[in-house]
């Protein structure tokens, strides 16, 4: 029996879609061709337990094998098997899919979703690497003759009688001089490895030694001899998998080593696992984040059917979570069309809001079974909250219960427990409740000790996202202010009622206004003669809270209007403190030149404090102080 036939097309170009990935990804061939394979064994199965396949399954398997004298690449099952005919009708008519025909016609099947291949470029993907391939396949049909199929990439196809004599399909290609890369093991173990590691069927690449114990020699001594074993490349049930109840801990963190064997041990995960609206599966782990955080991106592995699809998935997952690492495992969605497509897919869209409330729901467990063990994380979760916080209105909303604040101290709140501790002295005379922040405990100190002092509480707000957060804080709690604590004097970060009277009268205060005004020649610096608690520094520099805010927004690289902000140079404000000791001394002093000299002292020291006294200021400064310890 010889036949020639041509192969029909039934959408318009098959063929230019495959050469589109040439290129670029063209080693999903092996994807396309094991997935099939693994289809044949699994719908074999399914006939067997439907009663439609009587004979012995087998150890049902894929065996992938490479032939470097030969050139070839080939991919054999022990599955269902195809007669020349349905060579003819699934191979020669690309357009139509066996898959749906076979899904069709078992839909009642509760596990018909268990079948493979609804995506991917297919068979014919195999053109990408081979001039010529060959089919040769055994029916389990009774009395059906083996069949053998050839084609060289042309539209031109040859079919005779095989020779295959057990059930199954076997795929041979003849790798092209382009493609001779794919000979290398090391290359197809590396692909294997990539795409097939948790295929539901055994794959099986050739075969490794491996050292076996072989009794012992007449000393007593160990003996070793070197076998051949199958070289198995997957692992069929992978945690995702299962239900679990099964599972314990170890399980989850052993499967985490085995995706990323380089990384620290996760923090925690979550299982996901749900079957309607639409099919997921998969377990998220939350990692200990580095501080690169940006190359941990894309760590997050998507699969279809336990097929490796890609490690993009933008879209699918929230943005705030993509920094998660693991699994996720979904026949529903769609992978052959754009990106575009994928944002706008509604499979997609409730995907994401059921991972938002998955992580929502985990969080809030953890927080609710164990605070302790969860502040003690919070500075890697925090990172994740604020920024789902920030970013997803579904979860802020979720969030707001175990979102917390730290503060300097080392205390965590929730904002509503925050708030309730903080009001009865940092509430202002409106009626604000004013939250103090530093991002510096370090340059911060003096502000951080003068706060103590009158036993307000400081928080500790420096991640990259607190600005932002804070911003996010204030417009959805009522009447809470946040301030950083050295945006002023204390006597005015938290304005009371009490004035509080000056010391000094008006023209002592016109003099100190005057010999300060003359002291410090430094641009941007507004100088203001005040009434202060005797508590506060004689001089103190600070920026306005909404200022600074502007500018560190406009340095984070906010649009429109802020680089107007960014732009501005900065400006200061001079607190001279009327009623410290030391300004009544430097207006009582009768020199001038001494009196500069400790104006300009003050100043530098109020400088200093906030860490802004440097260079030629600070050498002058130095040489001051030396001078007048009074041995300059
Ligand atoms: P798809 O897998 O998307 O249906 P393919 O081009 O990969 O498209 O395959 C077409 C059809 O050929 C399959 O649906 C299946 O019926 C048949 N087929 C392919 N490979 C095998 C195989 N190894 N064993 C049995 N049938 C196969």
């Amino acid at each position: 029996m010889q036949e020639q036939g041509t192969i029909s097309i039934h959408t318009e170009n098959i063929f230019p879609i495959i050469k589109k990935f040439l290129y670029s990804d063209n080693e999903i061939f092996l994807r396309e061709l094991v997935s099939n394979a693994v289809d044949a064994t699994q719908k074999i199965k399914r006939l067997a337990s439907l009663g439609q396949f009587k004979g012995t399954l087998g150890d049902l398997r894929v065996q992938v094998a490479v032939d470097k004298a030969s050139k070839t690449i080939t991919i054999s099952d022990n599955g269902l098997g195809m007669t020349a005919e349905e060579i003819k009708k699934y191979i020669n008519q690309i357009a139509f899919s066996g898959a749906t025909e076979f899904v069709e016609k078992f839909k009642e099947a509760k596990d018909a979703s268990e079948i493979i291949g609804r995506f991917g470029l297919g068979f014919y993907s195999a053109f990408m690497v081979a001039n010529l391939v060959e089919i040769d396949s055994l029916s389990f049909q009774d009395g059906a003759a083996p069949a053998h199929w050839s084609c060289d990439g042309s539209t031109e196809y040859t079919i005779n009688e095989g020779t295959r004599q057990e059930r199954g399909t076997t795929i041979t290609l003849h790798i092209n001089e382009e493609s001779e890369e794919f000979l290398e093991e090391q290359k197809l173990q590396s692909i294997l490895d990539k795409y097939c590691k948790f295929l539901p069927v055994t794959i099986q690449f050739g075969t490794r030694t491996e050292s076996i114990e072989d009794g012992e020699d007449a000393a007593g001594k160990k003996q070793w001899k070197e076998v051949e074993v199958d070289n198995i490349i997957n692992n069929t049930t992978p945690i995702w998998t299962k239900a679990p109840s099964e599972l314990k801990d170890e399980d989850y963190l052993n499967f985490y080593r085995e995706l990323y064997p380089f990384s620290e041990d996760p923090l925690f995960w979550i299982h996901l696992n749900v079957d309607y609206p639409f099919n997921l599966t998969g377990v998220l782990y939350f990692p200990k984040l580095k501080p690169d955080f940006e190359l941990q991106r894309n760590k997050i592995k998507l699969y279809s059917r336990q097929v490796f699809i890609t490690d993009d998935v933008k879209d699918i997952v929230p943005e705030f979570l993509m920094l998660l690492h693991g699994v996720i495992d979904s026949p529903d969605i769609p992978l052959n069309v754009s990106r575009s497509f994928l944002q706008a897919d509604g499979a997609v869209k409730k995907i994401n809001n059921y991972i938002t409330k998955k992580v929502a729901d985990k969080l809030q467990e953890l927080f609710k079974n164990d605070r302790k063990a969860y502040e003690s994380k919070w500075t890697d979760i925090g990172l994740f909250v604020k920024y789902g916080i920030i970013s997803d209105q579904k979860f802020a909303e979720k969030a707001n219960d175990f979102a917390l604040l730290n503060n300097t101290e080392g205390a965590f709140f929730t904002t509503k427990e925050y708030r309730e501790k903080v009001s009865p002295l940092q509430t202002d005379k409106d009626g604000n409740v004013v939250l103090l922040y530093t991002n510096d405990l370090a340059k911060n100190d003096a502000f951080i000790q003068a706060a103590a002092k009158r036993s307000y509480d400081v928080l500790l707000m420096n991640t990259p996202l607190d600005n932002h957060f804070i911003s996010h804080l204030e417009q959805h709690l009522e009447k809470v202010h946040f301030r950083r604590v050295d945006a002023d004097v204390m006597d005015r970060l938290i304005p009371k009622e009490d004035a509080i009277p000056s010391v000094l009268n008006e023209e002592q205060l016109g003099s100190v206004k005057e010999i300060f005004g003359k002291a410090i020649d430094k641009p941007g610096m507004d100088v203001a003669v005040e009434s202060l608690s005797t508590d506060e520094l004689p001089v103190t520099v600070t920026m306005d809270e909404w200022m600074r805010r502007m500018k560190d927004m406009a340095a984070l690289g906010g649009g429109g209007g802020m680089s107007f902000y960014g732009a501005m140079p900065d400006r200061y404000k001079v607190a001279v403190n009327a009623n410290h000791p030391l300004i009544g001394k430097i207006l009582a002093c009768t020199d001038g030149t001494e009196k500069e000299k400790l104006a300009k002292q003050a100043f530098d020291l109020a400088l200093l404090s906030q860490g802004m006294l440097t260079g030629a200021e600070l050498t002058d400064f130095v040489h001051r102080s030396i001078d007048m310890i009074g041995v300059g």
